[in-house]
């Protein structure tokens, strides 16, 4: 077994950064865990209720250098893993500027503050939108190596943040790890994303806006998995390697918005379609032979499974989503849904 270390985990009140804190508490309780969240819209500490006693929380920014370093030292940090980002496709569409602050500045101070702090390790949560997008019948997967040809604002962001981190290992030899992850699905996620916006439209009898572009393909994965994912890099992942998280499953949109509204019992004649997003990628889909040959980390959340459980954890819990739905920064006439 490891030894206690201290967790640094930014954007720990979003949706992935809140169930991984969650996850680390049960399967680390040793390990003391320091959140960082700046609260922008999308940041909800509601989402770490069932841990708040057991953490420590600061309301901070990671683009904020000096008070990062202070945190760190303060607490004596030995690994950070930074899910911190602006995460929505559609708002960066509208206002790129913020993502460029928060996942490329922002990023970078975070990096400077932890090299100077020496620590253990620094992961970084990436995303499979930095390589662009692949035609529906590509036959290849993008693997670790594959070219970044980011096509949108966030995804540019995204991409410009990997190689802030890439160069702090290089030049000096900051021990950093990377996951580059498909589509995450789960409970807590900000009902901007297709999965909520789809069944929180539903459960208050509004249209599902499917894009035109309804058969483009996303690779999903059980948020659990992907904790799982960056736990088995912290523990094993060799520094300077990037690790791909995926399943394989890809469903499209139109299939998505089916699963809803069977779920819930709804007619299928409960969508709209809606006019796609520009730069609106067709397809992602990664190979992530290297973490389960290497790490032995596998999926385990079969899809429909968990898309209905997760369906049914939002028809659960109004009460969550409800307040959320006016903190919502793109009006919902003009969204275009998906991201992460
Ligand atoms: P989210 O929007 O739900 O959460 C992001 C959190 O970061 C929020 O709590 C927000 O308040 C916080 N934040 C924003 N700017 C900040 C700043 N300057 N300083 C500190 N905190 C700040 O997003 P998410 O879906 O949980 O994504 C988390 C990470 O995972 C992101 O880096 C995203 O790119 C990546 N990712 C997401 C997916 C997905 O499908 N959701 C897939 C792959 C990778």
């Amino acid at each position: 077994a490891t030894p206690p270390r201290t967790v640094l985990v930014t954007g720990a009140a979003g949706f992935i950064g809140a169930n991984f804190v969650r996850y680390w508490r049960d399967r680390h309780p040793d390990d003391p865990v320091v959140a960082v969240d700046a609260l922008t819209y999308a940041g909800n500490e509601e989402n770490l209720a069932a841990v708040r006693e057991d953490i420590v929380f600061a309301h901070a920014d990671i683009a904020d250098g000096p008070r990062m370093a202070e945190i760190l030292r303060e607490h004596r940090v030995n690994v950070v893993v930074n899910f911190a980002a602006e995460s929505h496709n559609s708002l960066a569409v509208l206002d790129p500027a913020r993502f460029f602050r928060t996942n490329v500045l922002g990023t970078q101070q975070l990096l400077e503050a932890s090299r100077q702090a020496g620590i253990e390790r620094f992961h970084h949560v990436s995303t499979c939108e930095v390589y662009g997008d692949l035609a529906l019948d590509a036959t290849e997967a993008f693997h670790e190596d594959s070219p970044y040809r980011p096509r949108t604002p966030y995804n540019a962001s995204k991409a410009g943040a990997d190689h802030a981190v890439r160069a702090y290992h290089e030049t000096y030899g900051l021990p950093v790890t990377l996951t580059n992850c498909a589509n995450n699905y789960g409970p807590y996620q900000f009902p901007e994303k297709v999965l909520p916006l789809f069944v929180t439209n539903a459960l208050r009898g509004k249209q599902l806006p499917v894009y035109a572009s309804r058969h483009h393909r996303r690779e999903w994965i059980h948020v659990d998995d992907h904790c799982r994912a960056i736990d088995a890099v912290l523990s094993g992942g060799v520094p300077g390697r990037t690790y791909h998280v995926g399943t394989a499953k890809e469903a499209s949109v139109q299939e998505i918005a089916d699963l809803v509204l069977d779920e819930l019992g709804l007619p299928a004649s409960l969508q709209t379609t809606v006019a796609d997003r520009p730069g609106h990628d067709r397809r992602y889909l990664l190979d992530s032979s290297r973490i389960e040959r290497e790490l032995g980390w596998r999926p385990t959340v079969p899809f429909e499974e968990g898309m209905r459980e997760t369906i049914r954890w939002y028809r659960d819990h109004p009460q969550w989503w409800k307040p959320l739905l006016d903190r919502r920064p793109v009006a919902e006439e003009s969204v275009w849904q998906e991201g992460g």
